[in-house]
């Protein structure tokens, strides 16, 4: 086999001048010395007469596997080189300069990108009057909303030494049939369990799968300082006030409202409409939603996707919920996530309080780093895919996005997983806490 040919020695006198194109082809020689590998004499040969640019970018090449076989490299000095480091340096430094221009370029590519498709999304006003539309309806079903808060449904979950008080999940059906008299004359009302409703608006087309609104008549206990008081239906300003009104109380009066206007205006569905109230939503639904979960599976023979949609509760209308939004925004929720109950238990010796452990932890302590464990190790985040996922939604408010939200929701492509890891690091608040709209 040939001889690497830039690694033979040759006299000093047949070196050529110090150019810069020379000194990296003297570089280039070196290198491969270093590695003694016979398999890059080609690409030696090449660099002979190659360019500046041409060589360094072999350069390039020959010090990265230089380096990766450094270890089982049979290193031959060069006799006139013995010693020497410059060239080896001179060739690390112009392969740095390669790199430094390749990531310039990259990094120019890429933000001209970023820059683009920011500038591409048009700009949208936000809306921050926060002005519900007129609607001649709009007082009387504000006044029946303000009436059903007054109405305490409260659901006492097992731990409470209260006891749940049937009467108010009474009187609120009672005013929800006073209230929508066409609703209620020409859908089927069934009392599921006593004090879940179901409605049923018979579609035209049978052959169509029905659809189904839902809301909960219940609400949880309202403990602590109210602006107003909690049960007091107080409209303030055009704001009804109380504990149910954004959970869940609107839902119920809004699709049953939504319902009359549509009765009174003639409509009649081609598909059959199930609107279905909970009574115990807020202690996990086992006397409402399964109740009626059974009921549609056997009384109206609905079972497994045998609906076409089911529009349930989600978010309100809140404003700080996105970071980049200013004024209120209502965010569709289009997945839910499940919950799981667990029971942390230990066998510790006993003790008495005049003696609490000092150097062993006790049980109390033993627990407590379980459960701050549980609450450091969350599930990782999943947004739902989709047309409409949260990625959609966001790229759909992108031009109501300012600052650098901007930038990352019309770049969704480069920053979704970012945005996955910040929901991750603390992102529930960040995301899901924002400030109401309007407190009510
Ligand atoms: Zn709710």
């Amino acid at each position: 086999m040939d001889p690497p040919i830039l690694c033979q020695p040759r006299p000093a006198s047949s070196r050529p001048a110090r150019s810069r194109s020379a000194r990296v082809k003297h570089g280039l020689a070196h290198a491969c010395f270093a590695c003694a590998c016979a398999e890059q004499a080609p690409l030696v040969r090449r660099a002979r007469a190659a360019t500046f640019r041409d060589c360094s970018r072999l350069g390039a090449r020959l010090l990265l596997g230089s380096l990766a076989s450094a270890a089982a490299a049979r290193i031959v000095p060069d006799p006139d080189q013995a010693g020497s480091l410059g060239p080896l340096l001179e060739l690390l430094t112009g392969s740095l300069l390669l790199l430094a221009k390749v990531l310039g370029t990259a990094l120019a590519a890429l933000g001209s990108l970023l820059a683009f498709n920011t500038l591409a999304i048009p700009r949208a006003k936000t809306d921050t009057t926060h002005q519900a539309a007129a609607h001649p309806e709009h007082d009387h079903y504000s006044q029946v909303l303000a009436d059903a808060i007054r109405l305490e449904t409260v659901s006492q979950d097992a731990g409470s030494d209260q006891e749940t008080d049937p009467r108010p999940l009474r009187a609120l059906r009672e005013l929800l049939r006073k209230s929508f008299p066409r609703a209620h004359e020409r859908l089927e009302v069934t009392q599921v369990n006593t004090y879940s409703l179901l409605y049923k608006w018979e579609g035209s087309d049978k052959s169509l799968k029905p659809i189904m609104l839902c809301a909960h008549l219940d609400v949880v206990p309202a403990p602590g300082e109210w602006e107003q008081p909690p049960f007091s239906g107080n409209i303030v300003d055009g704001v009804v006030w109380g504990r149910g009104a954004i959970d869940n109380k609107h839902n119920v009066v809004g699709e049953l409202a939504a319902v009359e206007e549509l009765l009174k205006g003639g409509f009649e569905p081609r598909r059959t409409v199930y609107v279905a109230f909970g009574h115990d939503e807020e202690i996990s639904g086992f006397q409402g939603a399964k109740y009626l979960a059974e009921h549609l599976k056997t009384k109206e023979k609905i079972g497994k996707d045998g609906m076409a949609a089911i529009f349930d509760e989600g978010p309100m209308m809140v404003e700080g919920a996105l970071p980049g939004i200013k004024g209120p925004i209502a965010l569709v929720a289009n997945a839910e996530k499940g919950a799981v109950t667990v029971e942390v238990s230990i066998d510790a010796p006993g003790g008495h309080s005049s003696m609490p452990p000092i150097k062993e932890e006790g049980s109390i302590a033993i627990i407590s780093k379980a459960v701050l464990k549980l609450e450091q190790n969350q599930f990782p985040a999943h947004f739902a895919p989709g047309p409409a996922g949260m990625y959609a939604q966001m790229a759909m408010a992108s031009p109501y996005f300012r600052g650098p939200m901007r930038v990352v929701v019309a770049n969704l492509w480069l920053f979704a997983p970012l945005l996955k890891k910040v929901s991750e690091c603390g992102g529930p608040r960040r995301f899901g806490s924002g400030r109401v709209a309007k407190r009510r």
